[in-house]
Parts: C-alpha cells; sequence; structure tokens
C-alpha cells in the first residue's frame, strides 16, 4: 500500500503524464491494454470495471463484467523515442464483480503459487527466457501475408553476422535500448540462425516478473518494429525451412539467495532436488505441451533438424531433447525447457511449470535392464488437445472451467486449420497478438 501511495502521489504530480495503460492478458496470452485518463485513474482506482466478454476465455455474456486491480509495483515508464511522451503503463489483475480473483487470469494465480511456495519454504523459482522473433518487410507483415502466402526477410544475415548497416542490427539495438529503460539487465541479444531472425537475452529474475517481462518484450519489439516500418513475429515457424521461433525457459529454485539446483558432485551438475523437478515435468509432458505449444503453428517447430525438440527427454548437449542441462555453476545451474515456443502465455506456462515440478505425479523409476524407449512430443495441436483434455493434473491445476475453455478455445483454433500437418504455414495459422 506505500507502493500504491507513492505511486498515486507521483502520477498526481508529473504534469508530462495524461493517461496510464493499464495491462492484462488473456488465457491465451495475448496482452490487453486499456488506457485510462489518468484524473479518472487517481478518483476511481478502487473501482475500475471493464466488459470481460469481448475478451476471448474470458467470462461468458450473461456474466460479463469484470474488475481490475492496479499492481502498483508492476510499474513502468515506456521510453519516449519509442512510445511518445508522457506514457506508462502499470500491470493488473483481474477480478470478480464481488472482488476475488478471476480464475481465468493466471498473472493472478502464478502470483498465488508463489507465494504459496514461498510460505511453506521460503523458496523463489527463477526463470530466464530466450525469445526469438523474426524481423519482416512491411508494417503488416502478418496480415500481408494472408494476401500473399509470403514473408519477406529484411536480411540474409545468420547467426552473429554483423554488417553494420543491417536493419536487424538497428532495430535489435533500439529494443535492447528500450528495455534496458524498462529495467531488463540485458546480457546478449544477437541475430539468431535464421535469415531476418532475432534472440535477445537478458537476467533471469523471480519467475513473476520474468513473465510481466515476456509481455514486455514482445511489446516494445512490435513497437520499435512498426516505428522502422517493419513486424516483429513470434509465430513459432513462420517460414518452412529454416529454424523457427523458440522461447526457452531456463528455470531454477532458490532459498536466501542460494540456488537450490545447484549441486557439484552432482549429475550434471545438478542437485536431487532439480532432477527431481524435471523428472516430474518429464513424466506430464505430453498433457503439458499443449500449455508451451498453443497454436497450430507450434508443432511445425518441434523439429530436431531446426533445432527445436520432440523428444521427452533430458541431456546435456542433444538440442532435440525437451529439456537441456546448460553448463551452470553455483549461481547459473538451471534447468532449459526447450520445446516452449513464444506465443506461450508466459503467466500460465510459469504456473503449470511450477506446480508440475513441485507436485506432478513423478517419473516411474528407469529400468535399466531395457533400452529406454523414447517417447515424443505430439506433433500436432489435435493430439496435444487430447493429452491435455485427458489429463487430471491440469484439470485439477487450472480447475475444471478453465481447463474445459483452454481446451475449447484450442479446438477451435485446430478446426480452423484442417490440414495443419502440410509443409508451409497456412494463413489461418497466423494469430494477431
Ligand atoms: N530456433 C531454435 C528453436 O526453435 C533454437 C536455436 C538456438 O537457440 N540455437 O528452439
Ligand atoms: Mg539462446
Ligand atoms: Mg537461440
Ligand atoms: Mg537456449
Amino acid at each position: 500500500d506505500k507502493v500504491r501511495e507513492e505511486r498515486m502521489a507521483y502520477l498526481a504530480g508529473e504534469k508530462r503524464i495524461k493517461a496510464v495503460t493499464v495491462c492484462f492478458t488473456d488465457i491465451e496470452g495475448r496482452l490487453h491494454m486499456l488506457d485510462y485518463d489518468k484524473k479518472f485513474l487517481l478518483k476511481s482506482s478502487d473501482n475500475l470495471t471493464f466488459d470481460g466478454s469481448s475478451i476471448r476465455g474470458f467470462s461468458a455474456q450473461a456474466e460479463s463484467d469484470l474488475r481490475l486491480e492496479i499492481d502498483w509495483p508492476a510499474f513502468y515508464w515506456l521510453p519516449s523515442d519509442v512510445f511518445g511522451p508522457g506514457k506508462v503503463l502499470v500491470f493488473g489483475f483481474v477480478l470478480e464483480k464481488d472482488g476475488t480473483p478471476y480464475r481465468a487470469d493466471f498473472r493472478a494465480r502464478l502470483r498465488e503459487a508463489t507465494e504459496a511456495l514461498y510460505a511453506r519454504e521460503g523458496v523463489v523459482m527463477n526463470a530466464a527466457n530466450e525469445i526469438e522473433g523474426f524481423l519482416f518487410k512491411g508494417r503488416d507483415a502478418e496480415r500481408h501475408y494472408h494476401e500473399t502466402g509470403a514473408f519477406e526477410f529484411i536480411s540474409t544475415g545468420g547467426y552473429y553476422h554483423s554488417l553494420p548497416t543491417d536493419e536487424l542490427r538497428h532495430f535489435i539495438d533500439r529494443t535492447a535500448e528500450a528495455q534496458r529503460a524498462l529495467g531488463f539487465c540485458n546480457e546478449k541479444d544477437h541475430p539468431e540462425v535464421a535469415p531476418s531472425q532475432f534472440e535477445m537475452n537478458y537476467k533471469y529474475a523471480e519467475v513473476n516478473i520474468a513473465a510481466d517481462q515476456v509481455q514486455l518484450y514482445k511489446l516494445l519489439a512490435r513497437q520499435v518494429a512498426a516505428q522502422m516500418g517493419l513486424t516483429a513475429s513470434f509465430l513459432p515457424k513462420p517460414v518452412a525451412g529454416v529454424n523457427g521461433n523458440g522461447m526457452h525457459s531456463n528455470l531454477s529454485l532458490a532459498k536466501d539467495g542460494r540456488n537450490l539446483f545447484h549441486e557439484a558432485g552432482g549429475r550434471d551438475g545438478l542437485s536431487p532436488r532439480a532432477w527431481d523437478f524435471l523428472q516430474r515435468l518429464l513424466a506430464n509432458a505430453g498433457e503439458l505441451c499443449l500449455v508451451l505449444n498453443p497454436s497450430v503453428n507450434a508443432y511445425r517447430r518441434l523439429d530436431p533438424h531446426f533445432e527445436a525438440p520432440n523428444q521427452i527427454k533430458v541431456s546435456p548437449t542433444d538440442r532435440g531433447s525437451m529439456i537441456r542441462i546448460p553448463l551452470g555453476n553455483e549461481h547459473s545451474a538451471r534447468i532449459e525447457v526447450r520445446s516452449v515456443g513464444p506465443d506461450a502465455n508466459p503467466y500460465l506456462l510459469y504456473y503449470t511449470l511450477l506446480r508440475t515440478g513441485l507436485e506432478g505425479p513423478g517419473a516411474e523409476p528407469e529400468d535399466t535392464t531395457k533400452r529406454p524407449r523414447t517417447r515424443f512430443l505430439p506433433d500436432n495441436i489435435q493430439d496435444a488437445i487430447r493429452l491435455f483434455k485427458a489429463s487430471r493434473l491440469l484439470a485439477d491445476q487450472l480447475g475444471e472451467d478453465v481447463h474445459a475453455k483452454f481446451a475449447e478455445l484450442k479446438l477451435m483454433q485446430a478446426e480452423r486449420c484442417p490440414k495443419a500437418l502440410g509443409a508451409i504455414v497456412k494463413a489461418c495459422e497466423i494469430q494477431f497478438h
């Protein structure tokens, strides 16, 4: 409440700010923004309502009014060279009319889950995301695709290439500057393997912040690209025949600043706690898959020929494995979940990974007398939906109603793209976030 008062006093006194953008995310991961006039917001911040019926996956027509509660610590000044002067953004929680948390708002539910973990054991989950994207010609490339069936690269270079005149470089530079302005600690930003592809890496953060940063990253990238007359796309596989876009999620648990996933003499440098966590993820990987890969297009990406995994296993080296163990030390020991695509809802993603890693049913003990049979991730969304729908674990985690709703939305999408397994992207796979 102190933060709330401070921020409200700041807003009241800051003449450059005329309006405040309040954001929340629907179950499919889309960021929604409402601009409240500052004076109105300062008067009515305890009583903000909006119509939830027009947001897919939120409330039904009959119970359409929802409330918004501002999460004052998640408050950002947007850089004026990218967004224009006087723009601020704050995340919010979605509440029912009666003020109870709305069950389809996973930003709030992730918060609940991490607070419960902290209350139980004093443990926090940290996450770092490696978000890849493409930069295409034209401000409206995804829409343009519907008409022409093609995306146009803006550059031909590959990994780490470095022509100073390259637009991809300008884009990366400007996006990185905007990220720094929002408090990201950038570490390594670079063109990726495919032409016109980028990846920007910044320091891990406590998972609630890391999830907000996913939404901010995509917002910034899209805004910078639009400013340059280009499009930043986070479709998992926009172009056949080259690498797709991943969002590798690096996870670890920490207590009092100590990384609980590290153990010097442990197998691959990981502690038993880390192994337990990752085995639970692997044991339930099929049912989780729809959360990590929630679009028709996401399944085109899962191909080890393009450095994206399709096997349910863990390996320190093999990038075809769903989970990799990167070389780490006492600070950086972690697991890297590689199957995640950048169109996953980051709040829902972390919520299910956290709960499954902590308390999901564990793996069967390995039968060392037999060669282990390779298990594969679903290679199309229909199979992923079937596994998800049949999952007791996910129904319990999400709640029956939200679980059913998510499956229904995904089925609708799958049915719009009946022949999803061809070689090229279908226009019906292009989702506008
Ligand atoms: N683009 C790959 C993916 O889809 C990752 C490639 C890499 O980071 N080396 O996951
Ligand atoms: Mg990377
Ligand atoms: Mg990469
Ligand atoms: Mg990686």
